[in-house]
């Protein structure tokens, strides 16, 4: 396989062409990117059926939507995004030329993730492209499918500016030594610390998807029948594998069965009879992690489900209650099937327990009440949050998508996609006239120059108060005043 350093240097060279700049270009790729995933809607399908037992219904719904979405949005809007964006001036700036230019950052390094190993790779990638950047693409060794399948897209892209890498640790290592001006990486959080570190030595700025364990507060004022079974989808969906699912349940004791009850029955109705035949549920990804999600069953009451099968890495959907927070299903990401059931006396427990962890990625809460929605808001932090159903926000196109402290920094996803690759350029363009106003600032200075300094700045430009036309007049008079006083 080529050397690292040739494909990144090849990227650079063809950003360094200014050939990704324009926008019809941009467009262009991103247009050849559409067409790519909808010539190779059925390869992508089954590269997902082969890496995580995925439905053509669920390959459809949970990856290629989403990603058609993402191209349809950004297509649409992109000239807007990319166009300078003026700002506000004032007395001082009113002649001249303020504004933000959205510019590339130059080569990134998009790495992705094995759970929805598609969307993971192309999302970031699309937003990369919109915003004029070189982009090398990592995707995830675990789903090797869907890997094999992105390595195609070079037939669709420009091959030097849109590499993709396969390969492993080894690979992944080896492209960490290289340069880039960006690397978004999605995973867990203990490569997220290897990454960046490695971004560090070239001070490389970094946007970490990490997870975390999510909690789901049930508040004993709400519809139970439809919370648990907006949870049942949320939790089970990807057969657990999803970084925003709900990963633990924490409820009074008194609806705790009631819980149980509801999700087991949502269960039989979404599944069958037998889970292990409904075509609309996954498998773990493989044996790696499905011996890691079994050895937390251990020791735990089943409430509902526990059923395994190596050899197909499938665990049943399962429900566990009484959990022990000191419990090791409560130490680590689940990332699978299980879900845990907590006791807490109400919501000031449920908020302390939230805040006694680790800044979750997402965060979810059921009631009827919206004051207690608000304060679970208020007094708790996580990367993202609904209220009264799971995941959803994730597909708000303009919510930023992201973590905060242990689950990621940085955010995706639409405009944040765009905003996060490009580099915010602060432009101000001026002339060569009016030098008297400018004789303000030059030595030698004096206590009236100062005064017509206070007066311009903390007298900021501000429309309702002076009005456009009134504040033009003033700026005027005193540029005149100043010329006859300083010249
Ligand atoms: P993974 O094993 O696919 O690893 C992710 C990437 O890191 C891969 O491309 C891999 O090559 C690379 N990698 C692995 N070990 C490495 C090392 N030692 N050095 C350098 N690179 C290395 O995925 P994973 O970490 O098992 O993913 C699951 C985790 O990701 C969960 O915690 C989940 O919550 C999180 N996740 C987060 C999001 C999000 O958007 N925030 C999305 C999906 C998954």
């Amino acid at each position: 396989m080529e050397g690292m350093q040739q494909v990144v240097g090849r990227a650079r060279a063809a950003f360094s062409s200014g050939r990704c700049r324009p926008l019809e270009f941009r467009m262009q790729q991103l247009k050849n990117l559409e067409r790519m995933v909808r010539e190779k809607e059925k390869e992508i399908a089954a590269a997902l059926r082969a890496d995580l037992h995925k439905s053509g219904h669920n390959a459809y719904s949970h990856e290629i939507l989403g990603v058609l979405g993402e191209l349809a949005l950004v297509m649409e809007k992109l000239p807007s995004w990319a166009a300078p964006q003026p700002v506000k001036k004032n007395l001082l700036t009113m002649r001249d030329e303020a504004y933000i230019y959205p510019e590339p950052l130059g080569v990134v390094l998009v790495i992705g993730a094995w759970n929805y190993p598609f969307t993971l790779i192309v999302q970031p990638l699309i937003g990369a492209i919109a915003a004029g950047n070189a982009v090398v693409v990592k995707p995830s060794e675990v789903s090797e499918h869907t890997s094999q399948l992105i390595a195609d897209i070079s037939q669709y892209l420009d091959q030097e500016l849109y590499p993709v890498v396969t390969g492993g640790v080894p690979e992944t290592t080896e492209l960490l030594t290289q340069r880039f001006d960006h690397i978004l990486y999605t995973g867990n959080s203990a490569v997220g610390k290897i990454v960046m570190a490695a971004a560090a030595k070239h001070l490389t700025p970094v946007t970490l998807e990490l997870g975390g364990k999510s909690p789901c507060y049930i508040d004993k004022n709400c519809d139970l029948a439809v919370a648990c079974r907006r949870i049942t989808w949320g939790k089970y969906l990807n057969c657990g594998q999803t970084c925003i699912a709900p990963d633990y349940v924490l409820c009074e004791p008194s609806i705790q069965s009631q819980v149980v009850e509801y999700i087991k029955a949502n269960l039989q109705e979404f599944y069958g009879e037998d889970v292990k035949k409904s075509p609309d549920y996954e498998r773990i990804i493989n044996k790696r992690h499905f011996r890691r999600i079994v050895s937390l069953l251990e020791g735990q009451k089943i409430a509902h489900g526990g059923e395994t099968d190596e050899a197909s890495c499938f665990i049943a959907p399962t429900v566990l209650t009484d959990v022990s927070p000191e419990s090791r299903v409560m130490e680590e990401e689940i990332f699978g099937p299980v879900l845990p059931i907590l006791s807490v006396k109400g919501v000031d427990e449920a908020i302390e327990f939230i805040n006694s962890r680790e800044k979750p990625l997402a965060l979810y809460v059921f009631s009827n009440d919206k004051k207690l929605i608000k304060r679970v808001i208020s007094e708790t932090s996580s990367g993202g949050m609904t209220a009264n159903d799971v995941l959803m926000h994730s597909a708000v196109m303009d919510l930023p998508f992201g973590g905060v402290g242990n689950s990621g920094m940085g955010a995706y996803h639409g405009k944040h996609s765009f905003e996060t690759f490009s580099h915010h350029r602060a432009c101000l363009i001026k002339d060569l006239k009016m030098e008297g106003m400018n004789k303000l600032r030059y030595p030698p200075n004096s206590q009236k120059k100062l005064d017509w300094v206070k007066f311009f700045v903390l007298k900021q430009f501000n429309k309702a108060r002076l009005g456009l036309i009134f504040s033009a007049l003033l700026g005027l008079v005193a540029a005149v005043v100043i010329k006859v006083m300083f010249l």
